[in-house]
């Protein structure tokens, strides 16, 4: 039987985690379309693994439209929005099945095989609990998902359980957790540190896009209270949070820490950065779906300090593979990191033991293998 026809969608072509995810997720499928509302970074990647990317003529700046807009503030660009459908409704028909990489991307790419008749996956990158979306969004959401959806791929059990107390159907959800493969760099820490312009001392980071949510604000009224500790912030505010930036800089000059704070910007070298701290932190103050980053430290041997919410228990094996602290508490981040900095050798069992379980449980290529049966079973029909 010839392969499956996919469509994937995305509305963004901005590179953010579930991006990334994406695009290595395609791998199988050169040959493939992919369906994306505005141009961007994506386009290029996704074309560059043997995508036909089509840009739709109606896509522009749907992705400004802010995750807490209500449907009636949406509404003036309704006429804009059915004709974007009736592009994805188009290109869809040409294809076996369509796989919505992003929200936006599900309620159109829902509403479009609606009319075409075409079976459709969700990849669900998010939590969707009320710290995240507004309600209404989260009933369209799940309503369209139980209506149309033959399967929804979720990141994490935390992300399915999130779904399902939104109102999802347990029946069409399936955990995938993401994928990555890291090859450690063979160069010590003083040696990363002085090739990277990085200083040498004690030196933790956090390495996510710029939001509120992601805390690192928290890590910055921790390091006031660690003295000589330097911190990497790297990111940008990829979605429109840029005052989010502009109260980090002041926050890191009220509290007196300048000095020992820098601000590196959107980087492609995340995980080299990693191997050269003492630890990473992830001081997201709500749940993430997944974290991308806690696996990519865990590939490249250094330890993690997370914030006990969404994924990252599980991830981290309940603090076997990295330590949990409570979020949006500085004082128990404190606590954590001058413990680890204190006595490195102390964590070297830990993150060895997290080093294989990130190559066992979060390697691309089951993630690859998993949707690619998915994808499969249903293009033929099945339930998976
Ligand atoms: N990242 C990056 N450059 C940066 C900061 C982060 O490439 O300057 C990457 C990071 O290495 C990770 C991804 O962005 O692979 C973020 O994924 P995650 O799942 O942690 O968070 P998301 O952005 O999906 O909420």
């Amino acid at each position: 039987m010839d392969p499956a026809r996919v469509m994937f969608v995305n509305h963004t072509s901005t590179v953010s985690g579930a991006e990334l995810i994406l695009a290595d997720a395609v791998q199988p499928w050169a040959g493939a379309t992919a369906f994306l509302f505005e141009d961007g970074p994506l386009n290029r990647a996704l074309a560059a693994r043997g995508l036909t990317v089509t840009r739709a003529r109606r896509g522009g700046n749907l992705a400004a439209l802010r995750r807490d807009s209500s449907p009636l503030r949406a509404a003036p660009l309704a006429a804009r929005l059915a004709a974007l459908t009736g592009e994805v409704a188009a290109c869809a028909r040409r294809h076996d099945v369509v796989y919505a990489n992003s929200q936006k991307a599900f309620v159109l790419a829902a509403l479009a095989t609606t009319v075409v008749r075409r079976p459709l996956i969700w990849h669900l990158h998010d939590i969707l609990d009320a710290d995240h979306f507004g309600v209404l969004q989260r009933r369209l959401q799940v309503t369209l998902a139980n209506a149309r959806a033959a399967a929804v791929v979720v990141p994490s059990t935390a992300a399915a359980r999130a779904f399902v107390a939104a109102g999802g159907s347990a029946r069409i959800v399936r955990v995938v957790a993401n994928g990555l493969d890291v090859t450690p760099d063979p160069r010590s820490r003083p040696v990363l540190r002085r090739d990277l312009g990085l200083p040498q001392a004690l030196l933790v980071g956090v390495f996510s896009r710029l939001a509120h949510w992601k805390g690192q604000h928290v890590l910055l009224s921790a390091l006031a209270g660690l003295p000589g500790v330097h911190a990497l912030v790297a990111g940008a505010p990829l979605f429109g949070e840029d005052a989010y930036l502009r109260e980090l800089e002041a926050q890191a000059v009220a509290l007196g820490i300048a000095d020992r704070v820098h601000f590196l910007g959107q980087r492609d070298d995340v995980p080299l950065l990693m191997q050269a701290v003492d630890a990473v932190v992830h001081p997201s103050i709500h749940p993430e779906p997944f974290g991308r980053t806690l696996v990519e430290a865990m590939l490249g041997g250094t330890p993690v300090v997370a914030t006990r919410t969404g994924a990252a228990a599980e991830i981290l094996e309940e603090g076997r593979a990295g330590l949990l602290v409570p979020p949006s508490d500085p004082a128990a981040l404190v606590a954590a990191l001058s413990g680890l900095l204190a006595d490195p050798a102390a964590a070297a069992g830990q993150v060895a033991h997290a080093r294989d379980r990130a190559r066992t449980h979060y390697g691309v290529a089951r993630m690859r293998g998993e949707i690619a049966a998915l994808i499969g079973a249903v293009a033929r029909g099945e339930r998976p």
